[in-house]
């Protein structure tokens, strides 16, 4: 059973038909939609066979009319998640504000912690430990649909910009391919691919029409909530079966850690005044002009200073979307559990996923700082019960 391929015959096929479907595309959405997965596949095959020479970049993505023409529905959608953000902007800041500040308390107490080593795994024990967490989410023929279609591809380098790996999916089709960057057979993968497992599976289950999926992507800041649901539920798939339990917590560890960035950098982005975010929504000022707008509002100042000048650039919408990615799986993770691992608890999740922010959301779904913060402490407690 061979777990990853590395031919890009099949990618090629896949990508004379999004050119007929370009061409036969009815609406702009529908031609913005394909037209951003052609540039994803035309990236994909030259990433699996570099000088792979198929110049869909030139004829397609580039061709003039296709590129204004996304150019110019992107930044409705981008106008409209900033406008969006600006309304709540009170409510996030106040939000992230709570959860950066509770969850850093905890996570100073067990920052000593050690890593312990990375078992490699042979190509079987890889696929037996990934197909029975596949199987307790009723997943394993879906798994096992990817592997035998030989769908799971792997790069000979690693992805650029701490890309870990990234899905290609048709969006006419629902036809799909999962990328993880030169795959080894060990924990670090096995849990990039949970994660991307978790985009198809959200993917597939898309059901309203082609200019809410360009929503979905480009306006909201849910992208990545199931996505971060499947790596919580793996890693306490592997703790509560005693697999790669040691490494299980480190990748825990690690998961509770980069949360909390992704909420901080939150919270210190919602300090910054209007004007700069609606003329500069990548935030290209320094970190030290990020400071010198954010630093009254700690108390800390050192620790924030580190924290800006490690992050670099604060991108809001990437930011947020990994943010809200965390505070939704923390409980989307929960409910599932306690509904006996049925994924159907993801239903209400899908229902208001492609709409633009709104505090309500949250309400539909029972999450409020305080419920954050006490699964928060169950996650730490999880942690600390293993023994090392
Ligand atoms: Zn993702």
């Amino acid at each position: 059973m061979k777990i990853v391929t590395d031919s890009p015959k099949k990618l090629c096929e896949k990508l004379e038909v999004a050119k007929r479907q370009l061409k036969n595309a009815e609406t702009r959405e529908e031609q913005m939609a394909i037209s951003n997965y052609i540039y994803l596949l035309d990236e994909s095959i030259n990433l699996v066979s570099p000088g792979t020479e198929i110049s869909t970049y030139k004829l397609y993505y580039f061709n003039y009319k296709i590129n204004e023409l996304f150019d110019k529905k992107y930044f409705v959608h981008e106008e409209k998640m900033i406008r969006n953000y600006l309304e709540h902007k009170e409510f996030h800041s106040k939000f992230f504000e709570i959860l950066s500040k509770k969850t850093n308390h905890i996570i100073h107490k067990i920052e000593e912690d050690e890593y312990s080593g990375v078992t490699t795994l042979t190509e079987e024990e890889y696929y037996n430990i990934f197909f029975e967490f596949m199987n307790k989410l009723g997943l394993a023929k879906y798994f096992d649909k990817y592997v035998k279609a030989r769908r799971i591809y792997t790069t000979s380098t690693y992805l650029e910009n701490n890309v870990l790996g990234y899905i290609l999916f048709n969006p006419i089709t629902k036809d799909s391919d999962i990328f993880i960057g030169d795959l080894e057979y060990d924990i670090f993968s096995m849990f990039t691919l949970a994660h991307e497992f978790g985009h198809i599976y959200d993917l597939n289950n898309f059901d309203k029409d082609i200019g809410s999926y360009n929503g979905y992507f480009y306006r909201s800041f849910n992208g990545e909530a199931i996505s971060k649901t499947f790596e919580r539920l793996f890693i306490d798939f592997l703790i509560e079966n005693n697999i790669l339990t040691n490494e299980a917590k480190d990748q825990l560890f690690d998961l509770i850690n980069s949360n909390y960035e992704f909420l901080l950098a939150s919270y210190i982005i919602s300090l910054i005044p209007d004007i700069l975010l609606i003329n500069d929504i990548y935030l290209e000022l320094s970190p030290t002009k990020i400071y010198k707008l954010v630093e009254r509002y700690f108390s800390k100042k050192n620790h924030i200073r580190k924290f800006i000048n490690k992050c670099g650039n604060l991108e809001l919408k990437e930011t947020y979307t990994y943010a809200y990615g965390d505070v939704y799986s923390m409980f989307l993770k929960d409910r599932i559990k306690e509904d006996n691992y049925s994924l159907d608890s993801l239903n209400e999740f899908f229902e208001i996923r492609s709409e633009l922010f709104n505090p309500k959301m949250l309400d539909k779904l029972n999450i409020n700082t305080n419920s954050y913060v006490k699964l928060y402490k169950k996650d730490i407690e999880l942690l600390k019960k293993q023994s090392k």
